[in-house]
């Protein structure tokens, strides 16, 4: 099978170079144009980009020259993983000119005809493209970080007994906040008790992303959240303590049971990203932790533990889902494999 050729707008960021890590060798897509900014454009893949994962640079990318995100890539797919203040604008000219954006910015993520899709969780919503004014083109986008964890933990629960209320408190690596990110001084010791932008994410994208598509529109789940987020010393791996309100109160065991039966359409369609079991569950008190079980099923499982009755709400547990790979890149290069079996590239 011939691979899509795939072109990355702000390669040479934090979420950049884990969408270049993760497409080398993938069976469907070749990374075969970088652009990032002007800073960047003209030179080399290698000399433009501060290459910090473990493993070396793929040498096809490696050489190749970055470019400027205009709408002039030959590539037809497109993965955005820029900077917020510029992103909105960028992703809609590509859009406009006959690219599949799939992105990882807020900018359109609200957007009423712009898929914010988990493949795991609402599929249904790709047909919003067909309702995008772009013809050719259109703009896919994945879910803020501690969103895409805590929405897929959530997924089960909502279609076997319903949600009413949900109240998060979220410890975010400090990947999350790109490279450099915050300043050595200020993490190291500390705790941040505030992400700017990220509880008013955590409070909204949940009520779309587990939403009723109509045909015509996302009829956004009719539940509260409450949000407070806090960036802690660790590397990778969104870690948060999660309270619920069901409609119908279950046992424990039937809340185990829909998380560890829980499987989905990348499952059965066997997709590349897809992990074998999208929720891990721990019945280890001291589990799940970020250093240790970020990376399981390729990064793309998000593991639950300390599920427990609480005096506040029904149920209280922990989520954890790596930040980069699940709530970024991976997420993204899954909706992409997603919409390849949907033919929508
Ligand atoms: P980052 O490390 O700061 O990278 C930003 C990228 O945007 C760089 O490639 C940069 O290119 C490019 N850029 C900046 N200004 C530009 C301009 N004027 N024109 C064209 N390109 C420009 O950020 P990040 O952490 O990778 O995040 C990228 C996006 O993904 C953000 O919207 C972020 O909110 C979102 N996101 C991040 C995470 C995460 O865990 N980090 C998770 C989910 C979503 P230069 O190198 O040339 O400056």
């Amino acid at each position: 099978m011939s691979k899509i050729e795939v072109g990355i707008l702000g390669a040479t960021g934090s979420v950049g170079q884990k969408f270049i890590q993760l497409l080398d060798n993938h069976p469907y897509f070749k990374v075969t144009e970088v652009a990032a900014s002007d800073r960047s454009a003209g030179k080399k893949y290698s000399e433009a980009v501060n290459w910090f994962l473990a493993s070396p640079i793929p040498s096809d990318v490696a050489g190749l020259t970055v470019q400027t995100c205009e709408p002039k890539l030959k590539s037809h797919l497109i993965f955005s993983a820029l900077d917020a203040n510029v992103a909105g604008e960028i992703e809609t000219a590509f859009a406009m000119n006959g690219y599949v954006v799939v992105s990882n910015s807020k900018n359109h993520r609200m957007d009423k005809e712009v898929p914010l899709l988990i493949p795991e969780v609402n599929p249904d919503h790709l047909e919003l493209i067909k309702l995008q004014p772009f013809g050719k083109g259109c703009i896919v986008t994945n879910p803020n970080c501690s969103t895409i964890g805590m929405v897929i933990a959530l997924k089960p629960l909502a279609d076997k007994f319903g949600l009413d209320a949900v109240n998060v408190v979220t410890m975010q690596a400090l990947s999350g906040a790109g490279y450099p990110g915050v300043s050595g001084l200020d993490c190291i010791d500390n705790v941040i008790p505030f992400i700017g932008g990220e509880e008013p994410k955590l409070e909204s994208e949940p009520l779309k992303i587990l939403g009723t598509f109509t045909g015509r529109e996302v009829k956004n789940y009719d539940m509260k959240i409450s949000a407070q987020t806090n960036r802690v010393a660790v590397i990778d791996g969104h870690t948060e303590a999660v309270q619920v309100n069901l409609k119908t109160k279950p046992s424990k065991e039937d809340i185990i049971k829909v998380w560890k039966e829980f499987k989905s359409i990348p499952q059965e369609l066997n997709l590349p990203f897809a992990p074998l079991n999208p929720i891990y569950y721990f019945t280890e008190d001291k589990y799940p932790q970020p250093r240790l079980h970020r990376d399981i099923d390729k990064g793309m499982a998000v593991c639950i533990g300390r599920l427990r009755e609480c005096n506040l709400f029904d149920y209280k547990f922990i989520v954890l889902s790596h930040n980069t790979v699940r709530g970024a890149a991976g997420g993204a290069i899954l909706c992409a494999e997603l919409m390849k079996a949907k033919n929508y590239l």
